[in-house]
């Protein structure tokens, strides 16, 4: 019988506003076989967020503790914050056969490209800026000059989407939510991925030809 494969680390980046945490939180929803990484911030929480769902929310004191101690597999500064995320959960949960999910911005996101070249890099994206300005300023809970910095922010990051395997516009969420699986599935049966499993066919078949070769 085939060996269960291991979970894949997938990065999820998108302009603030782009729609990642409906998207993520609806593909959670419809499958079993992903995790998602709750980061490390010392951002203040937004109102309805919750410790330890939304974020782990600490000081900047606390969260340079843990760079020290080689707790986060990385983390960036944005607007003014800084972000992280967490090793033990990702190692643990794709150990488990688990696609575990990481929603983090384009630095965090080339960082884990580097560390883990295996990995799927994911952009996400509304359909047009228009649609990015309005639905950042309808979602109410930045001030005004948080939406600027952010568009700002928007504007640069945009300058990055090519070092991303795949781009995925959130238009319809369901199309989007089904787009992403499929992305992942496809990933999923990439040699890359299949290291192991390779290499156990590989082995048996050397065995094979071991076996006929001898007298
Ligand atoms: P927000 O303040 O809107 O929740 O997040 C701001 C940005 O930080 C988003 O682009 C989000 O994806 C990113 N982010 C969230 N967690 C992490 C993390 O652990 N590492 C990095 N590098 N970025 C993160």
């Amino acid at each position: 019988m085939e060996r269960e494969q291991k979970g894949i680390l997938i990065v999820i980046s998108g302009f603030s506003g782009a729609g990642k945490g409906t998207i993520v939180r609806e593909l959670l929803k419809k499958y079993d076989n992903y995790a998602l990484s709750v980061s490390m911030t010392t951002r203040e929480p937004r109102p309805g967020e919750r410790e330890g769902v939304e974020y782990f929310f600490t000081d900047r004191k606390h969260f340079e503790e843990t760079i020290r101690s080689n707790g986060l597999i990385e983390y960036a500064p944005y607007c003014g914050n800084y972000y992280g995320t967490p090793r033990a959960y990702v190692e643990e949960q794709m150990e488990m056969g688990k696609n575990v999910i990481l929603e983090i911005e384009i630095q965090g996101a080339l960082k884990i490209k580097d560390k883990f070249p295996e990995s799927l890099l994911i952009f996400l994206t509304p359909p047009s800026a228009g649609e990015l300005k309005r639905r950042l300023e309808g979602r109410g809970t930045e001030s005004r000059e948080q939406i600027e910095k952010r568009l700002v922010r928007a504007a640069e990051e945009s300058e990055g989407v090519e070092a991303y395997d795949y781009i995925v516009i959130n238009d319809k969420m369901e199309e989007c939510v089904e787009e992403l699986h499929g992305l992942v599935e496809a990933a999923r049966r990439a040699p890359v991925r299949r290291r192991e499993f390779i290499q156990e066919i590989r082995n048996e078949l050397k065995g094979f030809a071991q076996e006929s070769a001898e007298p």
